[in-house]
């Protein structure tokens, strides 16, 4: 059981977590809903700070508190999550330098949106991130691509450079020297998610955020360092929407966070998921989370892409067959 799963535990159970400090967590009390009850997460006993409360004086421990709701910290939906197993630590980060190229698409003056650039907010409004969005991550303009950058705590440890000139070799830049598929974006926020949709281009990411719990890992790969960060994170199932050509890479992530300890299932999109209707991509993310926790079914495919596939292949092998 980690830390993680203890706090994700109270957030279940309705109780809240207003604070986490070193190894106590402080949540409104079970008992008598006063929002000073601090729980010890190495000592999994718990105090009510309210002198009258029955946690005052009988302080209850991590199984009193999981007979109340019926369910513990492992616990999801008649399915056990147990990462004790999980002892990796983060992978030792080096923080690289890096600084934003441009300067802000949309700049705040005396709390009124200024666009610099509009046809860079055209561009971004067609592909369905609103003024918000580009004021809320931040993103830059150089005259040549505009930038996303990526944050991991204060840390500014990459970006993501589109070019809007269709003229330069590079569609996509990413900061010399950061290593892009060690981070997750915008993961201060995500960590404390319990579900996590995962694209693979960083403009589709925002454009569903508003939407559905979804970030983006850069890319149709998840590495080592990526799984762990999930798997040390509050988050229970993850979702795949890579595009339908990764099929293998895309169960290979997903085994290796069954093994964190992490439910995932992916889904067979043709093409990337702003080529769909949005409401349908919603659905598909959310078909994708309760088959991550309910099955041991990897995948979903909404299109009957596997199917075609297989037909095809047979066909080719029996056109093959045949002459030969
Ligand atoms: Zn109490």
């Amino acid at each position: 059981m980690t830390r993680s799963n203890i706090i994700a535990f109270f957030h279940r159970a309705g109780w809240g977590v207003n604070a986490v400090e070193n190894d106590e967590i402080q949540t409104n009390c079970p008992e008598c809903g006063y929002g000073n009850f601090y729980f010890n997460l190495s000592k999994l006993v718990g105090f009510c700070h309210k002198a009258k409360c029955k946690y005052h004086y009988t302080p209850p421990t991590l199984e009193d508190l999981e007979e109340r709701v019926g369910f513990g910290p492992n616990d999801f939906g008649g399915y056990r999550i147990d990462r004790s197993g999980v002892d990796e630590d983060y992978p030792p980060r080096n923080f690289p330098t890096v600084e934003l190229p441009g300067v802000p698409v949309i700049e705040m003056i005396g709390g009124i949106p200024h666009t610099r650039y509009p046809a860079v907010v055209d561009y971004l409004r067609n592909r369905h991130l609103s003024q918000q969005d580009i004021i809320r991550f931040k993103l830059s303009y150089d005259g040549t691509r505009v930038y996303v950058p990526v944050y991991q705590g204060e840390n500014l440890v990459n970006y993501v450079g589109r070019d809007l000139t269709n003229k330069e070799k590079k569609k996509y830049l990413y900061s010399p020297g950061a290593k892009t598929s060690e981070w997750i974006f915008g993961w201060d926020e995500c960590k404390d998610w319990e579900r996590l949709t995962l694209v693979e281009n960083t403009f589709v990411s925002i454009s569903f955020r508003n939407r559905i719990q979804c970030s983006t890992n850069f890319g149709s790969s998840l590495s080592d360092a990526q799984i762990i960060m999930i798997s040390k994170s509050d988050i229970i199932t993850v979702a795949i929407l890579w595009d339908e050509n990764t099929h293998r890479a895309a169960n290979k992530a997903v085994r290796k966070l069954y093994d964190h300890g992490v439910r995932a299932c992916y889904a067979l999109i043709p093409g990337q998921p702003d080529d769909h209707d949005r409401e349908k991509i919603v659905e598909i993310a959310e078909r994708c989370h309760q088959e991550a926790l309910k099955s041991e079914k990897k995948f979903i495919d909404p299109w009957g892409i596997a199917r075609s596939k297989y037909q095809q292949d047979r066909k080719e092998r029996m056109k093959v067959e045949r002459r030969t």
